[in-house]
């Protein structure tokens, strides 16, 4: 079985460098082969904030590939559909880190697409994923809104374009975040669970769980994540579809787990508080993009409105006439709509207010 290299504390550029070199990495670079470094950069959040990479992440990989002969270094990543990934990347510090090195940074959105035959039928995938001698997948382990909890195998969905995107939604998103994984089976994965929010992946309630991990099968170190996160395979049921589509294996056991230090206190991993399920049980989904579903998330925060409401969203209403409130243009057929595709959290919450008072 595959190892697992786990080390714990908060500064991430140190903790990388000691993963990479305790596993040894450099052997997994193909001779003269580049190296891809895919970040999780959905929104325009900070780290901090528990949404995304950390900085230091990058900066350990492109330190320890540099200091291994490794010429062709490159960060790649596309944001979810409706962020600009260039904001995100400024947002994140990520602009200082390849500034620094010297090392370009790809919008995935912008990129060539070549379809690759999948378990589900051909997927459009961007060409810098593919290419890559050595894809480096460096998510964070937090919650999702739609999925309960996403890492290795979801992160790799930001190498796909905008509208390929859209249509992991219309798919039911299990399914296609599976054969994605083992599509690209990316050999070398980096987890930052330094502190990711357990509850939604837009981040805003971070956890403090200082550590990050290393392996090399994504389905493996997703069934690990999903175990920390005290989450059900039938919670986070992609995991095991993309073992069955060949993407890896879910097994792991605590003699795989080699720890290069100890935790500074013996706490257990904080478990997710189920916020997002509360905020949205009169939420009808039906197949509603991240960004989308999101925004709503964050409306429903704000204002703790919409209790006593019927919400339609997603892709699957499109076209049907609905009695309460619709969110996007999808839902254009409900009593009332918030345009927009997605609409901001802003407008969403406007409608809430105005609906409660009104
Ligand atoms: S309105 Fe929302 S669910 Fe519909 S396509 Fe746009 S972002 Fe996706």
């Amino acid at each position: 079985m595959a190892k697992i290299y786990q080390i714990y504390g908060q500064d991430a550029h140190e903790m990388t460098l000691k993963l990479l070199a305790a596993a040894d990495v450099i052997r997994l670079v193909p001779p003269d082969g580049s190296v891809a470094l895919k970040p999780n950069l959905v929104i325009a959040g900070t780290p901090e904030s528990g949404a995304t990479t950390h900085a230091g992440v990058l900066g350990g990989c492109i330190e320890y590939f540099r200091d291994h002969g490794v010429s062709d270094i490159s960060v790649i990543e596309g944001s979810w559909v409706g962020d600009e990934t260039m904001r995100a990347m400024c947002r994140a510090g990520y602009d200082k880190v390849c500034q620094k090195y010297g090392v370009p940074f790809f919008d995935l959105k912008k990129d060539k697409v070549r379809p690759v035959k999948t378990a589900i039928g051909s997927i459009d995938i961007c060409e810098r994923a593919l290419n890559a001698g050595l894809l480096v997948d460096l998510p964070v382990l937090k919650g999702h809104c739609q999925t309960v909890m996403t890492c290795a195998l979801k992160n790799l969905k930001g190498c796909l374009p905008d509208r390929e995107k859209r249509r992991f939604h219309a798919l039911g998103l299990q399914k296609p975040i599976a054969a994605l994984g083992a599509a690209l089976k990316p050999r070398l994965i980096v987890v930052d669970s330094i502190c990711g929010d357990l509850d939604f992946e837009e981040g805003g309630t971070p956890v403090q769980t200082n550590r990050m991990y290393l392996g090399t099968d994504a389905v493996q170190l997703d069934a690990y994540g999903r175990s920390l996160m005290g989450l059900n395979p039938e919670e986070v049921p992609y995991i095991e579809l993309a073992e069955r589509f060949g993407g890896g294996s879910t097994r792991w056991s605590p003699e795989d787990i080699i720890e290069l230090n100890k935790p500074s206190d013996a706490a257990s991993y904080p478990k997710p508080h189920g916020t997002v399920a509360s905020l949205t049980r009169n939420v009808h989904e039906n197949q509603a993009c991240s960004a989308c579903f999101a925004a709503l998330v964050r409306a429903l925060h704000a204002t703790r409105c919409g209790q006593g409401e019927e919400i339609y969203i997603g892709q699957g209403w499109q076209g049907k006439q609905l009695e309460g409130l619709g969110i996007g243009k999808c839902c254009r057929g409900a009593a009332q709509c918030v345009m927009g595709c997605p609409p901001t959290a802003e407008a969403i919450a406007k409608v809430l207010e105005a609906r409660r008072w009104g």
